[in-house]
């Protein structure tokens, strides 16, 4: 074995930077934090070749004077931090000392910069940690940090950097978290000459979303804020209607950095069950306000991850302030129809002259309802097909006990319905609300009725059965057979009961009365179906609700299924008493409104 030695400070310097800087994204990271903990107030980033050919950030902070400049980029050299005491009360984006040291060891580095009380700025020169001494010139007050041909004597990293348009994409996602948690700093980013963001200060949080991300999700947020036991939390939440593919926008802020943690990814995961499709990540923006001395920054190089002291409180808080809005607020989908070649196109893309227009026929119309009675308004606007009577009368599953209103917890803004109902297809029902008109699938919303029956009735106890008067058998195998031993408890609380028939035999000797018309055997192997698939992998909570969630779709009216005016009206005054009305349990819309303002601008009466 060769002796043991000491590696020289260069060497320290470029293994940190294999953990700090990744890639372009990273340097652009830590220079814009090294700038908002300067007090910049406005910040300038220039990128060439998606920054492999350069990265520059010009500030217009405090500025490093000349004998601060020598030892800046020393390992370990920060002014954020001097006592373990200062690292358990962390105020600052940076305090590691380690990112100019390692950025300067892997690139050729030019800083030029000069504090408030200087009569000019000084300048240091680094290739690949090779440091010339600090030079006095000319510059504006604040810092400019030049980084060229980042990885240059490390082919094997820099191999590794992808596309100009695949950096870029990850220098615009640092850009745009700290763009989104910074709002009272003007930031600039511009790629090879092209601007790409121009942010001004103090914009709003709305305001910078819809330049940052998407027009059509700044328009769609919900606000809430909370504070409560020393943690305050302000989310904007985007509604079902804007649920992504992926989890791309989660941004989550913990004093103003942004990170990743799985309490609060679960949290909202929790907050919008049952209102989005399981394949479907909600939109939302999270901002939390913690005392720094509740979690710890200090484990991970890039302080994307942090260590919560009291992990489940912040869970806790986190899916209440979020389930509580969600809960009070009604989201039915609103239905957007194209009007035009310009509408057709994304909304993010819609002309100033568009937006003006819908402004002002939202404007005239909030004047007319303003000045007349809505019936008066809506039927001098919109006469309405009265409902007709059905001719073959299907009884709602009984017994309807799961129609009965429960104590109301309609969200605040549920527009009142009027009398008539119109079933299209035997599938949809349409009835006139105030502000226009509502299609509701009849299915779905049968189902969400039922479903949030019946999570009531299993939270209290167990499901009202009914004897079968001839038991019904059927043939399982061992796993299922283990599956019945291991769940008997979830079983029962269904209000099912198996008991053993033969080796390979069950018989069902009980079933919920709720179910009348399902066939036992089908039911019960579509459960152990469930009950068996590893792949679901749910904990006994959500296996519960997985069954349920079976149990009010069997249940539910079909599509298809002929309703009479009382059975609409039934299900309308339903869907006022429920949580979550405006989705079925799998996260699909059960209602899709339309407004007379959308009717005003189909027909181009406006
Ligand atoms: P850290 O941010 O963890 O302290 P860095 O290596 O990023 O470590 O920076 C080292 C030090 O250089 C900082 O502590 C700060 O004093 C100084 N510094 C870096 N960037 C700037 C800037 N843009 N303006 C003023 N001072 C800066
Ligand atoms: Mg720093």
């Amino acid at each position: 074995m060769p002796r043991i030695e000491i590696l020289d400070e260069n060497m320290i310097n470029m293994i940190a930077a294999g953990e700090v800087i990744e890639r372009p994204a990273s340097v652009v990271k830590e220079l814009l934090e090294n700038s908002i903990d300067a007090g910049a107030s406005k910040i300038t980033v220039t990128i060439e070749d998606g920054g492999r050919k350069l990265i520059a950030v010009t500030d217009n902070a405090c500025g490093i004077d000349a004998a601060d400049l020598a030892v800046a980029f020393k390992p370990h050299a920060t002014s954020k931090i001097k006592t373990s005491g200062d690292l358990a009360d962390i105020a600052t984006m940076g305090f590691r000392g380690e990112a100019l040291a390692s950025i300067a060891s892997v690139s050729r580095l030019r800083i030029v910069s000069r504090t408030g009380d200087a009569i000019q700025a000084n300048a240091l020169d680094i290739d690949c940690g090779a440091e010339q001494p600090v030079k006095p010139c000319a510059g504006d007050y604040g810092t400019t940090i030049e980084i060229r041909n980042l990885f240059y004597k490390l082919p094997a990293r820099r191999k590794f950097l992808r596309t100009a348009n695949t950096e870029m994409s990850h220098i615009i996602e640092h850009f745009t978290r700290i763009a989104l948690a910074h709002r009272n700093i003007d930031m600039t980013l511009i790629h090879n000459g092209r601007q790409i963001h121009r942010l001004l200060s103090n914009q709003s949080l709305k305001d910078r979303i819809a330049q940052l991300l998407s027009r059509n999700i700044a328009e769609d947020l919900l606000e809430t804020e909370s504070s409560e036991k020393d943690m305050h939390i302000f989310a904007l939440l985007g509604t079902p209607a804007v649920a992504r593919g992926s989890s791309k926008f989660q941004y989550v802020f913990l004093n103003r950095r942004f990170i990743r943690d799985r309490f609060i990814g679960h949290a909202v995961k929790e907050a919008y069950r049952g209102l989005i499709e399981h394949n479907k990540y909600p939109v939302v923006f999270l901002f939390l306000e913690l005392a720094p001395n509740a979690y710890d920054v200090n484990v991970h190089p890039t302080k994307i991850e942090v260590r919560f002291q009291n992990a489940n409180l912040v869970h806790s808080q986190v899916l209440a302030v979020l389930r509580e809005k969600l809960l009070n607020t009604n989201l039915d989908t609103f239905a957007r129809l194209p009007v035009s070649p310009v509408d057709l196109s994304p909304d993010d893309r819609m002309s100033r002259d568009e937006q003006a227009r819908r402004q002002r026929i939202t404007q005239a119309m909030a004047d007319f309802f303003k000045t007349q009675k809505p019936e008066q308004a809506a039927q001098q606007r919109f006469a309405f097909t009265p409902g007709r009577k059905s001719s073959s009368t299907v009884a709602l599953p009984k017994p309807p006990e799961h129609l009965i209103p429960q104590p109301a917890t309609q969200a605040d803004d549920d527009p009142p319905l009027h009398g008539d109902f119109l079933q299209l297809h035997n599938s949809y029902i349409v009835t006139q609300t105030d502000e226009g008109f509502v299609i509701i699938d009849q299915h779905a919303l049968h189902e969400r009725i039922i479903y949030e029956d019946l999570c009531r009735k299993t939270a209290a106890g167990r499901l009202a059965s009914q004897r079968l008067l001839i038991p019904e058998t059927l043939e399982i195998d061992d796993a299922q057979a283990d599956a019945i031993g291991a769940h008997s408890e979830l079983i029962s609380r269904l209000g099912i009961e198996l008991v053993p028939f033969g080796p390979k035999t069950i018989a069902i000797q009980a079933f919920p009365a709720i179910l009348a018309g399902v066939s036992p055997a089908d039911f019960v192997g579509d459960m152990l179906d469930r009950l068996t698939d590893k792949s679901l992998n749910l904990d006994a909570e959500r296996l519960l609700h997985e069954l349920l969630d079976m149990t009010a779709c069997k249940a539910a009216i079909k599509a298809g299924q002929s309703l009479t005016n009382t059975e609409m009206a039934q299900l309308l005054a339903d869907k006022q008493t429920i949580e979550r009305a405006s989705h079925c349990p799998h996260g699909r819309p059960t209602t899709i409104k339309f407004t007379l303002t959308e009717l005003e601008k189909q027909f181009k009466r406006t």
